[in-house]
């Protein structure tokens, strides 16, 4: 039997494995990602995600093409309504979000997979196989072996240093990983539908109906695109909703016939909240749909296997390099498991808001927003564990486990995001001075391990000087608003710890290198 040698094997090809293959194949490594289908899956099911995950997809696709893909709707609200139309429940999508784009932004999946998918293709040391099924996979001391079935039905062995499944709700390698499972035990079935208008649309961005009678979701589907996601009623089969002339039917009262639109596709999904409680066993590890379900009515299921990828692609990296020993990756699980729980609480918040099909209930729901009885809207989950600078006591000026601010800056005669003229990885960001001047030679040396950068952001152009210039004025302002005069920031864009007083800024340097020093091999601090 042939036999393939890689560093990270990408079980699956959706889009957490291009995330993931994009970021560990622009470090170098020899990733290859084995998808069972011959081509790629074409049809639209995430609409949705928020700036946090654009400023991780800047890692695969370029801003100037991200743009175009995308419908913003910063600045505007998302609104649920009664079966009369009242308001229940509003909820606002910030106009600029701290990572540098509109708080919401909506979009198709497929043409966002295709430009990520061109940036996977192009990167030398990734190998993309298509019509390849994972049908075995075994840990070895210092591998794991996984058997590979062809289209043309030949089987082949991958040797890889690390398996990650991103194999999607059924994921094969979770079967194979021992694992137990949280479920919520949230199921309804909705059927969805998307569409191409002949004229642009007049419906808001993204509203919620919650009609006992047809509880409907009414949203972009990116450029050009509508979408509505309409619950199938307990009376009703999934073969009934699924007829063509049943769904004009449906959109009939939203003012969509075959003379003004285009039926794109239709399909029945099962909405489900779910997650598996260990994310790593050894040398294999889970992202995306593989390892948490959420229904979508926040839009967030791709968005935190994005996360995951962003999350874990830091820490493969330092192990891959022998920096860091494997021990940094049970931080993935304990890092991103209670925040995906969170955000698939919130998640359940707004289904179990509006998959109510009994209309006393309904009319129950209905009072309770409209008085304002109900437990608030959840707020937006930070990171609250795993490596961050969490000193004991609470201090204001430490904004740990937030997001980073991102926002345009002029570097070396570029003007951009940060990230796209600066760069990405571990960061320490001063408006006071370079960081770098406040540190001892051991503590430069461990970040220079860490690939970090020390960065001095002005407001005054001085971009001869080397430092990365403040162009809209708006890095001044948010260090400003949160009175800090320097940052620590992770590869994945949380805060690792933050101060008032820049020449505290060593003491956090040395906390983190004290948390990696747990999982050191040679990044050291004498
Ligand atoms: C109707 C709907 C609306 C949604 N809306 C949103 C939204 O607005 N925002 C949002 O963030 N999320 C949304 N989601 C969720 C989002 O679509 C998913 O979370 C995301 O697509 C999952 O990506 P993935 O890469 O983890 O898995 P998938 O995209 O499912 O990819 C898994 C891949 O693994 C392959 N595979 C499986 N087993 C094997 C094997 N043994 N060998 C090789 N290959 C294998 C499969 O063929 C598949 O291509 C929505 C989902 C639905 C259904």
């Amino acid at each position: 039997m042939k036999k393939e040698y890689v560093d990270v094997a990408i079980i699956g090809y959706g889009p957490i494995a291009k995330m993931l293959g994009s970021l560990l194949g622009n470090k170098g490594w020899k990733v290859g990602i084995y998808e069972k289908f011959v081509e790629p899956y074409c049809l639209p099911r995430a609409v949705a995600m928020d700036d946090e995950i654009a400023r991780i997809l800047q890692g695969a696709v370029p801003s100037d093409k991200l743009e175009k893909l995308f419908d913003a709707a910063g600045g505007e609200m998302y609104n649920w309504y009664n079966a009369e139309r009242e308001l229940l429940l509003s909820i606002p999508f910030e106009k600029e979000g701290v990572s540098g784009w509109p708080g919401e932004l909506f979009f198709n999946q497929p043409s966002l997979e295709k430009e990520m998918d061109q940036t996977c293709s192009n990167l030398s040391s990734v190998m993309i196989h298509y019509g390849n099924e994972v049908i075995d996979l075994k840990e070895k001391q210092e591998s794991v072996e996984l058997t590979v079935k062809e289209h043309s039905g030949e089987e082949r062995k991958v040797i890889a240093k690390y398996t990650v499944g991103c194999d999607g709700a059924n994921s094969f390698v979770r079967e194979n990983m021992e694992h137990t499972v949280t479920d919520l035990n949230f199921e309804y079935d909705f059927l969805v539908v998307d569409l191409i208008p002949k004229e642009k649309s007049e419906l808001p961005v993204i509203m919620q109906i919650c009609d006992p009678e047809r509880p409907t979701t009414v949203v972009s589907g990116g450029p050009g695109r509508r979408r509505w996601e309409f619950m199938v009623l307990p009376h009703e089969s999934k073969e009934e909703v699924s007829q063509e002339e049943y769904i004009w039917e449906l959109l009939e009262p939203w003012n969509h016939t075959p003379e003004n639109s285009i039926l794109e596709r239709s399909a029945v999904y099962t909405f489900k909240a779910l997650w598996v409680n260990e994310w790593r066993k050894g040398r294999v590890m889970i992202a995306g749909d593989a390892a948490h379900l959420t229904p979508p009515f926040m839009g967030q299921g791709m968005c935190s296997g994005i996360r995951d990828a962003a999350n874990l692609a830091w820490k493969l990296d330092l192990v891959l390099k022998g920096k860091l020993n494997e021990g940094i990756l049970d931080t993935f699980t304990e890092e991103r498991k209670p925040h995906n729980e969170k955000v698939v609480s919130a998640a359940l918040y707004l289904g179990e808001m509006i998959c109510v099909n009994d209309p006393k209930k309904a009319k129950e729901r209905d009072t309770a927003f409209i008085s304002g009885k109900v437990p608030p809207f959840p707020a937006f989950p930070i990171l609250t564990d795993g490596i961050l600078y969490q000193p004991g006591e609470e201090k204001k000026d430490n904004l740990a486990g937030q997001l980073s601010f991102q926002s345009k800056v002029k570097y070396h005669n570029k003007v951009g995001l940060f990230d796209d003229v600066v760069g990405t990885g571990w960061t320490i960001i001063s408006p006071v001075q370079n960081p770098r001047e406040l540190l001892n030679n051991s503590q430069l040396r461990f970040l220079k391990d860490l690939d970090a950068t020390c960065i001095e952001i002005s407001s005054v152009d001085e971009d001869g000087k080397g430092t990365v210039v403040d162009v809209t004025g708006k890095y001044s302002e948010y260090f400003e608003e949160n009175d800090i005069e320097a940052v620590i920031v992770r590869p994945d864009y949380y805060i690792f710890g933050s101060t008032s007083d820049v020449s505290k800024v060593s003491s956090i340097v040395e906390d983190l290198a004290s948390q990696l020093k747990k999982y050191m091999n040679t990044v050291t601090v004498q």
